[in-house]
């Protein structure tokens, strides 16, 4: 059977401490992971935008390098000799050369012209079947400078181009101008490497907003397109500023984390974009590492105070069965083991088992201490109800003679008075008296008298019956009381008391002594009560003496006189 738990779970402060460890362990384990995540998803989002930032400036340097080397390139051409001649066959010959082409992309152009804007010559280029041609009013080219045009996109191929101007100066006169149109094809592989997260990418805008750059351009050809058309605000690039992340919805319906560089030396702008999607990704894995190592936090707080509570609560809880048993004298409860522990609970259930072991042996000791005392109480007392009783006996037994005493002749009488008042059968008293006792002392001294006394008695008993009872009286008178006998039988008796006397001989010393008795016989009346009838006797007794002794006299009831019995109707009157 499975034994009650010693503590209530709802009463253990174990219970209750080890519950609060594991709930307020959960409760900062979560708002650590809460805050941490917020702080960690924050980071994310502004690492990438600092990443994406990083990014784009380098992008930017290396579009501004890429659209310098092709300026020094077409300077370098100005300065050359065959460009210097001016002339077309020679110049156009060494334009459309195979180290000329190797330096420009098939969809740019180079054309050159006299001082007065009439082309010379140009470089062939054969981009999608047709060539294109620089539509530029060459007469606004500033002279004495190099120039670069405006961002213009070519209306049927959407091909956006800058047009480079450089003039070419022979023996220090202006002789004419070499033009080239910068195709912004060029700066396609890179924008198209750049890397913006996993799944972001980079656009190219025009100072006017239009989208010089897009990758889907790679894909679909290029378009006319302003960023407006994507969802972007219609501002222009050079003004914006991106301190803090920012995300923009665009009419795609996703949203990205955008940012934004500018090349003020070429006016041109960089947007980066960053699908907020692949962000949030990130964080999610974050959110599910914390809520992961919220469980474990949890499932760790939950198995130590389980251990906790293995080690700590369950032999504590033993320990306090063990105590409850002892507390109710069951000490034979075994000693209590938890191993080789030696920490606090392997202390306590040492100390425990020592506490014990004292307490059994003090207690069996104090049993049989109390043993010894039951013993010793039980003697006591059978030794005091004996010596009670003897006392009671002592108290109404006469000391020299071994006759019930006076006090207890009157207790006989009472119990014989109320019998014979249901039974009706007759009672009568014998009254005795030794004659000339006196004498007997006076002449062989006070202890003879007593084994006379002793003597006269023993005859007198030995002379009853069963029920019959003779006491001490007086001095040397006794008081016979005979049950269911009348005065005629009781006549008789006294007669044989009297005659049984008369004839023995009491030896004491070297004396021989013969005594007489007088006895006055009467019988218990009703009317009397017994103390007069006692008296009666006594009268008879007296009658006896004074008749010479050593006879019986029986009180007839016709002697007692009217007088007696109102004197006793008056004394029964005031006893009652
Ligand atoms: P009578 O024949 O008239 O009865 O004369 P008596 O001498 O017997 O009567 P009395 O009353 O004059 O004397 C009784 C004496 O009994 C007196 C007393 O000293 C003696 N006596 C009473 N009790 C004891 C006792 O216990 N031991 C002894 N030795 N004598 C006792
Ligand atoms: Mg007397
Ligand atoms: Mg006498």
């Amino acid at each position: 059977m499975k034994e009650a738990r010693a503590v209530k779970f709802s009463q253990s402060t174990i219970f209750k401490s080890l519950l609060l460890l594991i709930l307020s362990t959960v409760l900062i384990a979560t708002i650590s992971i809460f805050f941490f995540a917020r702080g960690q998803i924050k980071s994310l989002i502004s690492w990438s935008s600092d990443n994406n930032r990083a990014q784009l400036r380098q992008m930017v340097i290396a579009a501004n390098n890429e659209i310098r080397l092709f300026a020094n390139r077409i300077i370098f051409l100005t300065h050359t000799n065959e460009i210097q001649s001016l002339d077309s066959a020679t110049a156009g010959g060494y334009l459309n050369s195979d180290n000329i082409a190797a330096l420009f992309n098939d969809d740019e152009t180079i054309e050159l012209y006299d001082d007065e804007n009439q082309l010379i010559c140009e470089r062939e280029n054969d981009f999608v079947d047709e060539k294109v041609h620089i539509h530029y009013d060459i007469s606004k080219i500033p002279k004495h400078n190099s120039f670069f045009s405006p961002w213009c996109i070519d209306d049927e191929h959407a091909l956006p181009t800058r047009i480079f101007a450089s003039e070419v100066i022979k023996d220090g006169n202006d002789k004419g101008i070499l033009l080239a149109n910068f195709s912004f094809a060029r700066l396609d592989k890179y924008l198209a490497d750049c890397k913006v997260g996993k799944n972001g990418f980079v656009i190219a805008v025009s100072e006017n907003g239009e989208i010089l750059y897009h990758p889907d351009f790679l894909v679909n050809g290029r378009k006319q397109l302003n960023i407006t058309n994507l969802g972007f605000e219609p501002i222009k690039p050079h003004h914006y500023e991106s301190l803090a992340p920012t995300f923009v919805k665009l009419k795609n319906g996703k949203e990205y984390l955008v940012n934004y560089e500018f090349s003020h030396a070429f006016q041109f702008g960089l947007i980066s974009l960053q699908p907020r999607q692949e962000i949030e990704a990130m964080a999610s894995a974050i959110k599910q590492s914390s809520l992961l190592f919220l469980f474990g936090t949890s499932i760790v707080s939950c198995l130590i105070s389980f251990w906790m509570f293995i080690i700590l609560g369950k032999p504590l809880n033993k320990l306090i069965g063990h105590m409850k048993k002892i507390t109710n004298d069951n000490f034979d409860v075994p000693e209590i083991r938890f191993g080789r522990r030696d920490d606090e609970v392997g202390q306590l259930s040492k100390a425990f088992n020592m506490m014990h072991s004292t307490v059994r042996s003090q207690f069996k000791e104090l049993q049989s201490h109390r043993e010894i005392l039951e013993q010793e109480v039980n003697e006591r007392t059978q030794e005091l109800e004996e010596a009670n009783k003897k006392l009671r006996i002592m108290s109404r037994t006469d000391e020299l003679t071994e006759l019930p005493n006076r006090r207890s002749i009157h207790e006989h009488i009472e119990n014989e008075i109320s019998r014979i008042s249901r039974s009706h059968k007759p009672l009568c008293f014998v009254f005795i008296d030794i004659d000339h006792f006196k004498k007997i002392n006076d002449t062989y001294g006070h202890s003879c008298g007593d084994e006379v006394l002793k003597s006269v008695a023993q005859t007198i008993r030995g002379l009853l019956r069963n029920y019959d009872i003779v006491g001490r009286y007086g001095g040397e008178e006794f008081l016979v009381l005979l049950p269911e006998t009348d005065l005629d039988g009781a006549a008789v008796v006294a007669e044989r008391f009297r005659e049984q006397v008369e004839d023995q001989s009491i030896k004491y010393a070297d004396y021989i002594i013969n005594v007489t008795i007088t006895l006055g016989v009467s019988k218990y009346d009703g009317r009397l009560g017994a103390d007069r009838s006692i008296q009666m006797a006594d009268k008879a007794l007296y009658e006896g003496k004074e008749a010479g002794r050593n006879r019986v006299v029986v009180w007839t009831p016709d002697r007692t006189s009217e007088d007696d019995y109102r004197a006793a109707a008056i004394e029964m009157a005031k006893q009652r």
